[in-house]
């Protein structure tokens, strides 16, 4: 394997990629080097994502880059605002010891500073399509001196719909320029553009065309469509240490999904494009720092985020296009591990599957959804895993053991355990007793004990004909980690002054609770957003701290009141139960003759914590 000195690299570039702990190319890049190094020949480069690209194509451009002219010399275009700024650090940091100019231009920040960055001399421009055009069309951006046209991630760009935008661009570049296109996967879109846009392209690869990754096993569940979330659900409950991402097709459904996951005590958040640029880096740092288990994601949204470690990629619906499917799945398997993709589908998609089957050139494993008897056990054997490792903090413990022995300490050893281990095992017994067979294959009931009784298949079957918006009752199926109404005495009921409208959902106001408690485990009960304001529960014996934690914060630059609601019941839900939730809130406002619990609104000179 040669070493970046031997590719030919310039010796301050060989110093940064050291200080960088690069110690060898990797594979794409020991191809493409030397290729654009040395012949002015377009490049066509097929590699997945995390293969090293960016140092593929932006070291042999450092390389010829002329630092002693001020001209714009390079464009790279590529998705996503997330990826424009990696690769503008990345440039940044192999040019450290050079001195070169870059500057990175993308939507949803000032385009005036971004002005102001071009003109007093950028090199290289880093840019997503749509600011790009924006910026040509203002005429600050004037690419005819440009030797470099990078395209990473092309796919992404024109799955996306930037087809138009990446046209307007080539065109504004001069004839005699090195193009280089980078792709995961080779769509016939991509081909009809490197055919009018590319001159006679070289071709490199890694990995195989077309191909996934090796250490990826695709899995599929045949279900019936309505339980297609159950079914994810008993996916999740089987696997506890899962960190993965749920695909699903539209920005309502991602909603949906993740509200339906967190109201069901799942780990879980949505990423679409609904959601503002900092709600979103908000989840993705969640996601990245693994306090989020399962990001319902859509493609597009997802593009931002580069995680290594993931152990599923779940495709709730399957995509449209079949190199959609390679790419979700390639973002698992990597860096060595072992990886599963999952595709949760009907029967009428089973050809869809095929199709992929053939580009994969590899073949999906049909599982069995696990029942329920399977679940406990793995359950069982998690939550002893967990006691085993638990560390036990002395200190804090001992005034409370004269209690706490008094009361159990007359226990044996055998009962205690069985007792402790139920705590948390009797949710899930509870939950799947007699739970149904989901499996839609012929191969599918295994198990008689697991089918459920006659009343119970059509009980659910007839709840699932009205919609899942259901009154009380609806309790059955939520899921095992989700809480009976009748220990609601346990939650302490809360309004608080945001709503839909200022981009709230139960996800948001988790992460709210979380941060103002500074604590992750605190239970949370049901959660209701309703326009302007929301209601949650909260384990009362958090209610105080809450109460106060919660004066000082803010969101969105506005004020946060919260305090405690009146009812502990239930929450309600549909039309009608609103409407008089809402008339009971006029009447509860400050100022309004109801009386109010809980802590006095904030003044507003107090310095606030956002959230
Ligand atoms: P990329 O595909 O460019 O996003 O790179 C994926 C990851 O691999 C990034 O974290 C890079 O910093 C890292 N990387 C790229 N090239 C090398 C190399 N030659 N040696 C070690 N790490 C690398």
């Amino acid at each position: 394997m040669p070493t970046f000195k031997e590719l030919g690299l310039r010796a301050e570039i060989v110093q940064a990629l050291d200080d960088l702990g690069f110690e060898n190319p990797t594979p794409i890049q020991e191809k493409a080097i030397p290729q654009v190094l040395d012949s002015k020949t377009d490049l066509i480069a097929l590699a997945q994502t995390g293969t090293g690209k960016t140092a593929a194509f932006s070291l042999p451009v450092l390389q010829q880059l002329d630092d002693t002219s001020n001209d714009i010399q390079c464009i790279v275009l590529c998705p996503t605002r997330e990826l424009c700024l990696q690769i503008t650090n990345d440039i940044q940091d192999f040019a450290k010891y050079m001195n070169v100019n870059t500057v990175a231009v993308y939507g949803g920040a000032s385009i005036e500073t971004q002005i102001r960055a071009i003109k007093r001399g950028a090199q290289i421009i880093i840019g997503t399509p749509g600011r790009t055009v924006d910026l040509i069309n203002r005429r600050v951006l004037r690419l005819q001196t440009v030797n470099y046209v990078v395209l990473d991630e092309a796919d992404e760009m024109l799955t996306m719909g930037f087809q138009d935008d990446l046209e307007t661009i080539l065109a504004e570049t001069p004839q005699e320029k090195q193009t280089l296109l980078f792709s995961a996967t080779m769509p016939t879109a991509i081909k009809n553009i490197t055919k009018s846009y590319m001159n006679n392209p070289v071709e490199v690869a890694v990995g195989g065309r077309n191909e996934g990754s090796k250490n990826v096993e695709h899995h599929y569940y045949l279900v019936n469509a309505r339980d297609k979330y159950e079914c994810l659900k008993r996916l999740a409950d089987m696997n506890p240490n899962v960190y993965g991402i749920v695909f699903c097709r539209t920005r309502r459904e991602t909603q949906e999904i993740a509200n339906k996951l967190v109201q069901d005590g799942y780990n879980a958040d949505a990423l679409h494009g609904d959601l503002s640029q900092a709600q979103r880096d908000t989840v993705m740092g969640r996601f990245r720092n693994h306090q989020l288990q399962l990001l319902v994601a859509t493609d597009v949204a997802a593009r931002g985020l580069d995680v290594d470690e993931l152990t599923h990629v779940i495709n709730y619906n399957l995509p449209d296009e079949d190199e959609v499917y390679i790419h979700r799945s390639g973002r698992t398997g990597r860096a060595g591990n072992k990886g599963i993709s999952i595709a949760i589908i009907h029967g009428r998609e089973k050809g869809k599957l095929r199709d992929i089957e053939r580009k994969l050139k590899k073949e999906f494993i049909l599982q069995q959804v696990p029942t329920g008897q399977e679940i406990c056990e793995k359950q069982l054997y998690a939550i002893v895993s967990r006691l085993s490792k638990m560390e036990v903090n002395e200190k804090q413990i001992a005034p409370f053991l004269p209690q706490i022995m008094q009361q159990i300490g007359h226990l044996d050893k055998e009962d205690l355990i069985k007792r402790l281990v139920s705590f948390e095992f009797n949710k899930f017994l509870e939950y799947y007793k007699n739970a149904r067979d989901l499996n839609a294959n012929d191969r599918g009931s295994r198990d008689r004990n697991d089918r459920p009784e006659r009343g119970e298949r059509r009980d659910r079957e007839d709840r699932g004909n009205r919609g899942d918006r259901g009154e009380r009752g609806e309790h059955s199926d939520r899921g095992p980690r989700g809480r009976k109404y009748d220990d609601a005495d346990r939650f302490t009921r809360f309004h608080i002054n945001i709503g839909k409208r200022d981009g709230v959902n139960p996800a948001t106001l988790m992460g709210f609770v979380n941060e103002q408690l500074r604590k992750r485990d605190v239970e949370i009960g049901k959660i209701e957003v309703l326009n302007t304001f929301s209601f949650f529960e909260l384990d009362s014996a958090y209610a105080q701290k809450m109460l106060q934690e919660a004066r000082n914060a803010e969101h969105n630059g506005k004020p946060i009141s919260l305090t405690e609601a009146k009812s502990t019941g239930p929450m309600p839900s549909g039309r009608k139960t609103k409407d008089k939730l809402k008339d009971r809130f006029k009447k509860d406002r400050p100022g309004s003759s109801g009386k109010r619990h809980g802590s006095k609104p904030p003044s507003g000179k107090r310095k606030r914590r956002p959230f």
